[in-house]
């Protein structure tokens, strides 16, 4: 299969742009890291790289690279922040994939022994969800 072209019109790609706001919880040169609004567990946040690209099929060597130092880097701020036991890292490519938003990115879900990851696709408490994120934030930047 031939990875489709990449739609500047999806959501992530207006985070980036600054046309949709987000709980921003990390930012380099080459990626962003913000709170998911659909949480499957507390504190989980999403990592997209700046560069255009879809998903893990036509991003770059070096920008999945960028991706995964940074969930690297979020993962072990959430496991500080709330004490998580592990964590979870999803990543979906095209629909049969699961990906349901055409911009490449990581999931990273902070998980707590004996405790199930929640439903996908159900919207979060927005308060709960700036806290947290205010919390991630505080140290990582
Ligand atoms: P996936 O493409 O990995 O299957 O799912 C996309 C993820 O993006 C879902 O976990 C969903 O909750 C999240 N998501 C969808 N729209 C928005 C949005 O507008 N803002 C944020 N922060 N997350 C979103």
């Amino acid at each position: 299969m031939q990875t489709p072209a990449y739609d500047t019109d999806n959501i992530f790609a207006k985070i980036l742009r600054g046309e949709m706001p987000c709980f921003k919880v990390y930012e380099d040169d080459t990626v962003l890291a913000f709170m998911d609004i659909m949480p499957r567990g507390e504190g989980h946040c999403l990592v997209i790289p700046k560069a255009a690209c879809r998903n893990m099929l036509d991003a770059s060597p070096e920008t999945i690279s960028h991706v995964h130092q940074a969930a690297q880097k979020v993962a072990h701020a959430a496991l500080e922040v709330f004490r998580a036991d592990g964590i979870t890292i999803q990543q979906f490519n095209e629909d049969a994939g699961g990906q349901e938003v055409y911009h490449y990115h990581v999931h990273v879900i902070p998980r707590h022994e004996g405790k199930r990851m929640g439903p996908a696709g159900v919207m979060g408490d927005m308060e709960a969800i700036k806290a947290n994120g205010e919390k991630l934030a505080g140290v990582l930047n």
